[in-house]
């Protein structure tokens, strides 16, 4: 039976239904198809030959042209070990076997030329090579004349079952042999011409045997292009047929009333990036299509102001409004800041959450209902069923990474017309992620801070300069500041060296006594009665110190707390830190971030805490973080819009590639917006193949 590419992988030659349960269980390779997707990991270079008076332990692969001049059996007790005596014209060593001996006996001769390929060790202070390779240099030299080998990912089970990379490198011959040609090709012709792509059956034949480094990379080059061409131009596609197809709200400038109003009151002037936001947003909201906007911009830098003054815009025509926050304590924090700054303009704001008392719910309800209630602000309690808007026509949604994109369309349907969105984050995430993250969405930046801003000192300090630190902190207090203690435990852990909270508790209140200070304590355990007790007192300025986990890592706001001491500072990651940091600096005075570490680093470690001390840029730590940690690790990116496991592209690595797809699918989606082009037809076939796997992909897992 001729191979093609829907062929069962057990029925390919050297497979068998043994292999291939462990192909489909340990790598969801069932087809011919998903096997030559089974990409190498890494190559080697064959066409160097290593002298074996040059060998050392510490080498890798390497590969050596020589003869087996004997072979020896050894008996244990336990097992039997082969040793076949091999030299070159430098010298000589042993290789062993210690199991598959029968094979070897009978396959390989002595006194003629083989090339033999592993890795070197040392055993009884004489080199050695267990299990190498070994094929005869006529052959070698016949057979496909690939110089960079690939190596393949396998599991345990398929190295003891003989499917190591060797083996699958073999079968990878035997099929590449059998439909080299045959492989239906995934771009438009006029794309790989124009684009000088290689074509998908060279490419995937150079994926598996490359005739050198350079061709490699034009293959390689080509499989990344495509797999992010595909992510954009489904995004992309998606965004212009929900435009097409979402009628919003049109919020007429001309009926501006309370926008206005409050943009008299203002007592200061708005930031060029703010008036610059909120005009993007205004063409929006005025253009008759649905808005759905991401708006990043650092902590402090005056999102909030933006949110109500946008929303002011629907009220203005008559429609209601909403925030969203993931946390009560944040709800309840734009509830005060919201009420405050609207406080002359008569309009009815109102704060929804868990604790919503029921006589309270139900008032709400009513003047939701009857369109008295304007703002409401909560949390998740507004994506209930039973919260019903008479017409909504403005949604902000705080700090998006902590809502799905399902929750985000719940909201949606609350009104005829789905109302705008905008969507806030002070986590600033890379452009080209949020390309893909937030590719369906329009993206606003707010990238300058108001005037007058002290940038926040950072400084790092190892555990002996603790007392100094206490001093400062003391100094601090006496010019009327207050100040932050974090801790990355609650309790001690049996596995984790690293500062906890309770012992802090002891230290600080030791450090700083009754009743000259007073000491706060907010921790994720508490009863959200004591911790809002905790956060009230510093709050309202009786605490000089609060001692806290993360809890208060988002959107608290004490102006007058001037110093975060972050403790085992190596703990916590780069956006984490980034976002405590931004807890201080809001007031007029100096802000300080102390960032302590136990005596040693790791590498990564290292580069987080040097980061924190010489930016506070949060583009470039968003940057820097997701190097560090991959893009699969940033907050927002396993709800994202990622479609299907990427093979070779890497959305860290290739953003050169990634803007280049995005701007070619953009071309593509102008002069075709619902790819009805004959020429472009090969492109969503494509598109609905992807998205029949990711649904198929949906039900396995
Ligand atoms: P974010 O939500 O982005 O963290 P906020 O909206 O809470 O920032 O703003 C932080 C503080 O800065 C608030 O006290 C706000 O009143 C103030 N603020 C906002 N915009 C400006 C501005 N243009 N000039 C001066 N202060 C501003
Ligand atoms: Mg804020």
């Amino acid at each position: 039976m001729p191979l093609d590419l829907n062929t069962d992988i057990k029925y390919v030659n050297g497979v068998g239904p043994r292999k291939a349960t462990l192909l489909n269980n340990d790598f969801k390779i069932f087809t011919v198809e998903d096997f030559i997707y089974h990409f190498p990991y890494k190559y080697i270079d064959r066409t160097k030959f290593y002298q074996i008076c040059d060998l050392d332990a510490n080498m890798p692969y390497i590969q050596l042209k020589g003869k087996i001049i004997n072979f020896e059996k050894q008996k244990t007790k336990s097992k039997s070990i082969l040793t076949a005596k091999f030299i070159d014209t430098t010298g000589g060593m042993d290789l062993v076997w210690f199991k598959g001996e029968k094979w070897i006996l009978e396959n390989i001769r002595t006194g003629i030329e083989y090339i033999i390929f592993g890795k070197p060790t040392v055993f009884n202070n004489k080199l050695n090579m267990s299990h190498p390779e070994i094929e005869e240099v006529e052959k070698y030299e016949s057979g496909l004349n690939a110089s960079l080998h690939g190596q393949y990912n396998t599991s345990e089970k398929m190295k003891e079952n003989f499917l190591n990379s060797k083996a699958i490198q073999k079968i990878q011959q035997f099929i590449f042999k059998e439909i080299y040609g045959k492989v239906p090709e995934t771009l438009p012709q006029y794309m790989i011409q124009k684009l000088f792509l290689m074509p998908i059956n060279e490419a995937l034949l150079t994926i598996h045997f490359p005739k050198d480094a350079e061709t490699l990379s034009k293959a390689q080059y080509r499989i990344k292009f495509e797999e992010l061409f595909f992510i954009q131009l489904n995004i992309l596609k998606q965004k212009i047929s929900r435009k097409e197809n979402c009628q919003g709200y049109i919020l007429k400038k001309e009926n501006d009333n309370y926008t206005a109003k409050l943009f008299n009151q203002i007592p200061f002037s708005l930031t060029s990036a703010q008036i610059r936001v909120l005009q993007e947003i205004r063409k929006d909201v005025t253009s008759g299509k649905q808005m759905n906007r991401l708006l990043q911009g650092d902590v402090g830098s005056g999102k909030t102001l933006v949110a109500l003054l946008s929303m002011l815009m629907a009220i203005d025509n008559g429609f209601q409004a909403c925030i969203m926050a993931p946390t009560e304590i944040l709800a309840q924090q734009h509830f005060v800041t919201i009420t405050e700054a609207a406080k002359n303009l008569e309009i009815k704001i109102k704060l929804l959450t868990g604790s919503s008392k029921k006589s309270e719910r139900k008032i709400i309800s009513d003047e939701l209902l009857n369109g008295e209630l304007q703002i409401l602000i909560g949390t998740h309690a507004l994506i209930e069923d039973n919260v019903v808007f008479k017409n909504l026509g403005f949604v902000v949604i705080d700090e998006q990474h902590r809502f799905g994109v399902a929750q985000r369309a719940k909201l949606w349907k609350k009104s005829l017309n789905p109302p705008h969105i905008l969507v806030m984050t002070a986590t600033p995430i890379p452009r080209t992620l949020a390309m893909t993250v937030y590719g369906d969405l329009e993206i606003s930046v707010i990238d300058e801070l108001p005037p007058g801003r002290k940038p926040v000192k950072t400084l790092h300090f190892f555990e002996g300069s603790r007392l100094k630190v206490y001093g400062f902190i003391r100094r601090q207090i006496e010019e009327g500041r207050q100040i932050y203690i974090v801790y990355p435990l609650i309790e001690e852990s049996e596995t984790l060296d690293y500062k906890h909270l309770d012992e802090g508790v002891e230290i600080i209140t030791e450090t700083f006594p009754a009743p000259k200070y007073v000491t706060s304590v907010v921790h994720g355990r508490m009863k959200p009665a004591d911790k809002e007790f905790g956060m009230k007192l510093f709050v309202s300025g009786k605490a000089h110190i609060l001692v806290a986990t993360t809890v208060i890592e988002v959107g608290v706001n004490v102006p007058n707390a001037s110093v975060m001491i972050i403790e085992s500072a190596e703990r916590f990651g780069l956006s984490q830190l980034h976002q405590l940091r931004g807890r201080v600096g809001r007031g007029a005075d100096q802000s300080y971030c102390v960032l302590m570490t136990g005596p040693k680093l790791s590498d990564d470690g290292k580069k987080r805490i040097e980061t924190m001390v010489s930016t506070s840029d949060g583009f470039e730590i968003a940057e820097i973080d997701m190097h560090l940690r991959g893009p699969g690790d940033i907050e927002g990116t396993q709800q994202s819009g990622v479609p299907f496991e990427l093979k070779l592209a890497d959305l860290v690595k290739d953003t050169k590639i990634l803007q280049y797809s995005r701007d070619i699918a953009e071309k593509i989606l102008n002069h075709d917006p619902d790819l009805s082009k004959p020429n472009n037809q090969l492109l969503v076939k494509q598109l609905n193949k992807i998205a029949n796997a990711k649904e198929s992909w949906r039900k396995i897992s």
